[in-house]
């Protein structure tokens, strides 16, 4: 496919634009999609303005997506043109290592191939994201959407629902734990969301007042401003988990005090910079600070399905394609209510 439109970053401190993108033709084992939404992540942003360092432009972020199949290669089995799909944060990985074959693609051991602003397996093609009107992704790494919910609150499961959901069930969040979200953002409204559908007592922390009233529609039990001088005090040993959705710089050892003893502190935001630990607030507690990226192809799945079971969608401001660099700065002034949709009509 020629000339598709889609929308790229050409360097960290201009806007987005339009750009014309080439996209390949199906191959054997290729599903064309066309895309009719795509979720606006902050790691778009990051990506868009090089804040990882690692950035090629023009780049075209977008990893939320939810469209139609258009066409599908003659060995393609699972689809067929009409369906509707979805693709999250990677489109292929290496198949044969101990990740892969465990369902952990994400954690692929000889790299995977992210949605966008990375290689494709070949190690020399680059990918280009879901600011577009269409993408061609190999069979395995296009997930099934149900048709019974709107499909413009779906996409963003692809990345905030499952990165969410992943940590969760990894470390089976339930009934009887107490569990804080920092940060109501994409991620934060959607951790919210899940795991209070597990039945964990969810607190809010959140630095704006304004998403009180918000984060208890979300499922949220209790609210707490971390700008207030006695809530960290208030809160020290409280929780069995947090999970840290801050994008920006901000002090992990705060956090890290209102866990109780082994307390697990999930981080999922990726703020730019490197972090400062103080060991004491780890050993004094035997509490633990780990990490977690999105989640395996099977898994994104499974998440969908419990979603479209238990009706959990994400609570969305749809944009035109041409909105996308005023998106991005409500998003860094955290305004966001709690994710940006492009519609891809608009494009
Ligand atoms: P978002 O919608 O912008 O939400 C981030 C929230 O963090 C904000 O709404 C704000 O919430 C809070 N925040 C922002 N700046 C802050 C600061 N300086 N100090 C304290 N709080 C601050 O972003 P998102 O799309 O949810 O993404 C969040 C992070 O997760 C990004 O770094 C992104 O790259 C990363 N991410 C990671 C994965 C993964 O696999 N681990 C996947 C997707 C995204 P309040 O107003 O409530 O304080
Ligand atoms: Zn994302």
């Amino acid at each position: 496919m020629k000339s598709i439109k889609s929308y790229a970053a050409y360097a960290a401190e201009k806007p987005l634009a339009p750009y014309a993108l080439d996209r390949r033709e199906p191959g054997a084992k290729d599903v064309e999609i066309e895309i009719l939404f795509c979720g606006v992540c902050h790691s778009d942003i990051h990506t868009a303005r090089n804040e990882w360092g690692a950035t090629q432009y023009p780049a075209v972020p977008g990893h939320e997506i939810v469209g139609k199949v258009t066409r599908v290669g003659e060995s393609v089995t699972k689809f067929k043109a009409g369906d509707t799909v979805g693709v999250g944060c990677f489109v292929d990985s290496c198949g044969h290592c101990d990740n892969c074959k465990d369902h952990q693609e994400q954690y692929c051991e000889n790299g995977n191939t992210q949605t966008y602003n990375a290689l494709e397996q070949d190690k020399k093609t680059l990918t280009y994201g879901g600011y577009s009107t269409h993408i061609v992704v190999t069979e395995g790494f296009v997930l099934s959407v149900s048709d019974k919910l709107p499909l413009e609150k779906v996409a963003p499961l692809l990345c905030a629902g499952i990165t969410t959901y992943s940590p969760l069930r990894h470390w089976g969040v339930k009934a009887g734990h107490k569990l804080a979200v920092v940060g109501l953002g994409g991620l934060g409204h959607m951790a919210v969301k899940l795991a209070a559908s597990m039945g964990a007592e969810v607190t809010m922390l959140s630095r704006s007042p304004k998403k009180e009233k918000d984060a208890a529609e979300l499922g949220a039990h209790h609210f707490k401003l971390t700008t207030e001088k006695d809530t960290m005090k208030e809160l020290a040993n409280t929780f069995d988990f947090i999970i840290d959705t801050v994008s920006a710089e901000h002090d992990y050892n705060e956090y890290l005090a209102l866990l109780k003893t082994n307390g697990v502190m999930i981080l999922l935001g990726v703020p730019p910079v490197p972090a400062t630990v103080a060991p004491g607030q780890l050993i004094f507690g035997r509490r633990s600070l780990v990490g977690s990226l999105v989640g395996g192809i099977k898994e994104t799945q499974e998440m969908l399905d419990y979603c479209a079971e238990h009706n959990i969608t994400s609570d969305v401001e749809m944009i035109r394609m041409d909105q996308i660099n005023e998106a991005y700065e409500r998003t860094l002034a955290g305004d966001v209510h709690y994710r940006f949709v492009i519609d891809m009509a608009t494009i």
